[in-house]
């Protein structure tokens, strides 16, 4: 509406004076204004409509503005908005009830937290003081959060000018088959050299002292990455073998965006800590946690864990959640994303990598899905060099989004990650304004 319009144009100028905003220079830039979000669309400041195929942060698992979970936050704020962390609360008792009957194995507890970050953080002291450890192994391409350590763990760029106080933290070379660090040319060897390269590591930074290992089951912003065969239970066997504390974080790839309702059920295997946040309540509320297995559990049954935040399983988080998970659950979404990975974006995805010499890789899985765009698919020259941006790729992206849809972009990358219950005929849609954005990369293949 007019209205609408307005008081966008209105927030925009606002921002502009006094927002300070996330990762990069606050300098002359256009922030895109929203003025209104309802399932997979998106209304920007001049009332154009977009296709979300971002859902945002990869985080609106369920798409905007779901009636339940509107009405359970309603429900809760008019009967308690918010309560200090060591109360009892109806909405955080269930929330954890359901996490914890979702997660594999024994992980039966829940610490919560703000996000995603902070969640990793604390599996992370978990860890250290399950272990009598101090360092943490974290593979390199890879993202956990912006706080202090999450970002010294973190393996993009972003960790370089963050990169002090990282007292303990090593990199791996993580499996990553279309640019195998290890020579691999069959997925077997990719698995089996990426394992060997771990133990090795482990062994030289002395199995003693390694207090956890943390990764991403499916790196998510990094490059949808799913693991090659075996290489997760070889993960779990090494890090079980040398007594240190598996950590999967989930916080993209969790919550049904791999089409399970965590990335760890399509290989079986059971981690000691897994940390989420994003789609397990659509990011409505701020949330995450960590799900804690049974042994680390005992660890402070009769020591106090150091660590806390007010709020902690907030009220109108939580409710968020157990109606976010209930709605998941009724309208089957988490099948719907494995089927529309399994059934329309993948076939359609590897159609266009066939007809698109920009083309160089198309991977994932649900609705997770990368894109890798090469300047010459024999060098798998990049078309904008890793940890930056090209004028060919933002080229692309500003075709396809004037196209109406909006993107995730990173580096050489598009992903397609768009809400788990969009329309198969708005998944279609957005796919076919792909096809014309990659004739515009085309063009620069050499
Ligand atoms: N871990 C992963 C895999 C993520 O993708 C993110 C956010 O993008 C985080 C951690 C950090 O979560 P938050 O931004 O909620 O702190």
């Amino acid at each position: 509406t007019e209205d609408q319009l307005a008081a966008g144009r209105r927030a925009h100028e606002l921002d502009l004076a006094h927002v300070f905003h996330s990762w990069q220079a606050q300098g002359p830039f256009d922030p895109m204004t929203v003025v209104a979000a309802e399932g997979s669309y998106v209304w920007d400041g001049e009332g154009r409509r977009y296709l979300d195929f971002s859902s945002q942060l990869v985080n609106t698992n369920i798409g905007h503005q779901h009636p339940a979970v509107v009405a359970a936050i309603q429900e809760q704020a008019g009967r308690l908005c918010t309560i200090a962390p060591q109360h009892v609360n109806d909405a955080r008792s269930e929330a954890a009830r359901l996490i914890a009957e979702l997660a594999p194995g024994d992980l039966d507890h829940v610490f919560f937290t703000n996000g995603g970050a902070d969640a990793n953080e604390h599996a992370i002291r978990m860890a250290r003081l399950h272990t009598g450890r101090t360092k943490v192994l974290s593979a390199y391409r890879s993202y956990h959060g912006g706080t202090q350590l999450a970002v010294n763990v973190t393996g993009d760029p972003r960790r370089f000018p963050n990169d002090y106080s990282a007292e303990g933290v090593v990199h791996f070379m993580p499996a990553y088959q279309y640019r195998s660090y290890f020579g691999a040319t069959t997925e077997a060897e990719e698995t089996e050299r990426a394992l060997r390269h771990l133990e090795d590591l482990i062994v030289l930074e002395g199995p003693a002292n390694i207090a956890a290992l943390i990764l991403e089951t499916v790196p998510g912003t990094a490059g949808i990455y799913g693991p090659p065969a075996g290489y997760l239970e070889g993960v779990r066997e090494l890090t079980a073998r040398y007594g240190i504390v598996y950590i999967a974080d989930e916080v993209m790839a969790g919550f049904g965006r791999t089409g399970r309702w965590f990335a760890v059920d399509r290989w079986e295997v059971t981690p000691d800590l897994i940390t989420f946040a994003k789609g397990v309540n659509s990011g409505y509320v701020p949330l995450g946690g960590v799900a804690i297995s049974q042994a680390i559990f005992e660890t402070f049954r009769d020591r106090a864990y150091p660590g806390g935040l007010t709020y902690s399983g907030h009220p109108l988080a939580c409710a968020a959640a157990v109606a976010t998970i209930g709605a998941m659950r009724e309208e089957g979404m988490v099948e719907n994303a494995d089927r529309l990975g399994a059934e329309v974006i993948g076939p359609t995805l590897r159609e266009l990598a066939q007809r698109h010499p920009s083309v160089g890789d198309v991977r994932g899985m649900g609705c997770f899905w990368a894109v890798e765009l090469v300047r010459n698919r024999e060098t798998k020259e990049p078309l904008a060099a890793y940890g930056g941006s090209s004028p060919e790729m933002n080229a692309v992206i500003a075709a396809f989004k004037a196209d109406g849809v909006l993107p995730f972009a990173n580096f050489n990358r598009i992903h397609i990650v768009p809400p788990l219950n969009t329309a198969d005929a708005d998944v279609r849609r957005g796919l076919e304004a792909l096809d014309r954005a990659l004739s515009v990369a085309d063009g620069f293949v050499d």
